[in-house]
């Protein structure tokens, strides 16, 4: 719960204080229980009155007795004449004061109520708008929706402060070309894309690539968290992307920067219980306006997300997010360039030396590193030392290191050496098999999502052309890594479960959906397009029996069990190269397509996409 949402239930708490007292002041004016005129003739006969005030009202002759008899008891008479009555009182020689006109019951009784329903209306308003606004003087004047708002020139950061991210940068080159000068592009019909997804494990950098990007086109930048969204009233979250979208327009040409896009952007009806309906308000909205502004209109909307996997495929579509930048963990270099720029403005000592605690700190990104230097400059300081020493950096590390062991795990040798040896084994199929492949990077740097390590082919190509060649193909690659571990190791490690996971979706899939299977023939039995989703496939019912399942799962069998055998015979053809493979990996972390192909002594004629220009 934030601030706002405890605010309500203050302006509840307050609001319903107000009506109990309104209730009380009524309770207070209601008239002395059934006291008239006769009774008050009586006493007066009697001789029981001791004291009578007369209160007149204004503008009217009417007006209140308050009498005091002589018991002490105390009455409330009103009556239509107070002159006439309060001539009577003196015909008993009672004795009488008259009360000028009260000023303060006529405030009671007609201002107050007034006062009490303005009150109250200027506290839903107020509550209403700090609903929109999130308040805050510092959100600059940016209407209902709560990005905040970085004018171009303040505190400008530039794209060398981004250190290591050498490709995504080169990736974004062009939209910093393009912000700056957009007649260029349009002159040739050249269109730019309207969003790009920043993808990758949290503190690689994500932000401080958009922003770097906005400083360096020297344009507005907004920035919101896609949790500032959604909120617990229906509704709130499309008026504030609709007002961000507008505010944006003004402001064009700029950058919109969402960060953490999941929050809003979850696949749709998902989800036990039903949608959740602000959600998909929210985030259709948010499609409604990237489809809505005119490319080239000068928006850019970057967002980030650590979970790609769980986003809503709409907003990938073209028109959309049609960029996607993979953020990954900085290798060996990109660390020492990162620890380079934090270390600018720290002096140090002529012992430290960059490159080695770049060496040792495997897995680290980029924020870890930023927080290792400063835990190291805290260390120096303590020490009354105007300069960072190795050793400051050191006792940083382990504190750092112990502390933040499930965030950025810190790879043991032979923690290392498996996941060499696993990388191998898929970048060598990769490279021997003629569909698939050729093999871009292959890295040992765990990418924060789990993976302890990456082998990444060139783009594939145009699913249309998926072949039932290539699907075993693509089984085989996914089985590779643990097949190297099998070879290599006695043991085998969990390390491999995503593989398996992948190599069994890809089965089945060809059983199910592709008819690729003789036995269970042309038909599918495919009960949904995507993966599990908890909620949507416990809706869904099955469309074929037992019998048949137990058919599937056998045929799945087959051809995974299949695949390893021919898998593991070509590893075992190369087990030179996976040795080197190995090596070098352990030696460099990450090695590129040359590096890894002049390993092969023969050479393998690889599939190229024309024109799929990474190299
Ligand atoms: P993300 O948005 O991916 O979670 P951030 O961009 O917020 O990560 O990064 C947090 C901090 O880590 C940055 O403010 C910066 O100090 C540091 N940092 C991360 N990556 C880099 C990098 N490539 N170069 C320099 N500093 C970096
Ligand atoms: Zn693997």
């Amino acid at each position: 719960m934030n601030k706002s949402g405890r605010s309500i239930y203050l302006y509840f708490v307050i609001i319903i204080c107000l009506l109990l007292f309104t209730v009380w002041v009524g309770t207070l004016r209601v008239p002395g229980s059934g006291y008239t005129r006769g009774e008050f003739e009586r006493q007066m006969e009697n001789n029981e009155v001791a004291v009578v005030t007369v209160c007149p009202n204004k503008d009217t002759p009417t007006g209140s007795l308050e009498v005091v008899l002589k018991n002490g008891e105390e009455r409330v008479l009103y009556v239509t004449d107070v002159s006439e009555m309060e001539a009577v009182v003196r015909g008993y020689g009672i004795d009488c004061k008259v009360e000028s006109v009260p000023e303060e019951s006529w405030f009671l009784n007609s201002v107050l109520p007034i006062l009490i329903v303005v009150v109250v209306c200027v506290f839903f308003f107020v509550m209403m708008n700090s609903q929109n606004s999130g308040g805050g003087g510092k959100m600059m004047n940016f209407g209902k929706s709560r990005a905040r708002l970085t004018m171009g020139g303040e505190n400008k950061i530039t794209l060398e402060e981004v250190a290591g991210l050498k490709e995504e940068k080169e990736e974004l080159q062009e939209i910093v070309e393009f912000l700056k000068e957009p007649g260029k592009f349009t002159k040739v019909g050249a269109r730019i894309p309207k969003g790009v997804l920043l993808e990758g494990a949290p503190g690689t950098g994500k932000t401080l690539l958009a922003k770097a990007i906005a400083g360096e086109a020297n344009v507005p930048f907004f920035s919101i968290s896609g949790s500032d969204f959604v909120e617990m009233f229906v509704g709130v979250g499309a008026s504030r992307v609709r007002d961000m979208f507008a505010e944006a327009k003004r402001h064009a040409p700029c950058i919109i920067f969402i960060d953490e896009i999941d929050a809003v952007a979850r696949r749709r009806g998902t989800g036990m219980g039903g949608g959740h309906d602000e959600r998909e308000q929210t985030l259709n909205q948010l499609l409604v306006e990237m489809d809505g502004f005119g490319v080239n209109e000068g928006i850019i909307v970057m967002a980030a997300t650590n979970r790609v996997d769980i986003l809503d495929p709409a907003i990938l579509r073209p028109g959309r997010f049609d960029r996607k930048i993979t953020v990954v963990s900085p290798d060996v270099r990109g660390r020492e360039d990162i620890l380079k720029v934090h270390a600018k403005n720290k002096p140090l000592g002529d012992d430290v030396n960059l490159q080695q605690i770049a060496q040792t700190t495997a897995g680290f990104t980029g924020a870890d590193l930023e927080n290792l230097l400063n835990e190291a400059a805290i260390n120096a300081a303590m020490d009354k030392r105007a300069f960072v020493r190795q050793d400051d950096i050191k006792k940083a590390f382990i504190k750092v290191g112990i502390g933040a062991e499930k965030k950025s795990r810190i790879i043991s040798e032979k923690e290392k050496k498996i996941t060499a040896y696993h990388e191998a084994g898929h970048a060598i199929l990769f490279h021997v098999l003629p569909d698939v492949g050729p093999v871009y990077t292959v890295s040992i740097i765990p990418t924060g999502l789990g993976a302890a390590g990456y082998t990444m082919p060139l783009p594939e190509k145009d699913e249309m052309f998926l072949t039932k060649g290539k699907m075993i193909e693509d089984i085989m690659v996914s089985l590779g890594g643990r097949i190297a571990e099998e070879i290599i190791f006695d043991d085998i490690t969990t390390g491999a479960s995503s593989d398996i996971k992948k190599a069994t979706n890809v089965a089945r899939r060809m059983v199910t959906r592709y008819g690729m299977s003789d036995n269970i023939g042309v038909i599918n039995y495919d009960d949904d397009d995507d993966e599990v989703f908890i909620g949507r496939d416990l809706a869904h019912a099955k469309n074929h029996s037992e019998l048949v399942s137990g058919e599937i799962d056998r045929e799945v069998k087959t051809i995974i069990d299949d695949c390893y055998q021919k898998a593991k015979d070509i590893i075992m053809e190369h087990e030179d190269v996976l040795h080197k493979c190995a090596k070098l990996l352990l030696e460099k972390e990450k090695i590129n397509r040359a590096e890894f192909e002049s390993l092969f002594d023969t050479y393998y004629p690889q599939p190229e996409e024309p024109g799929s220009g990474i190299d």
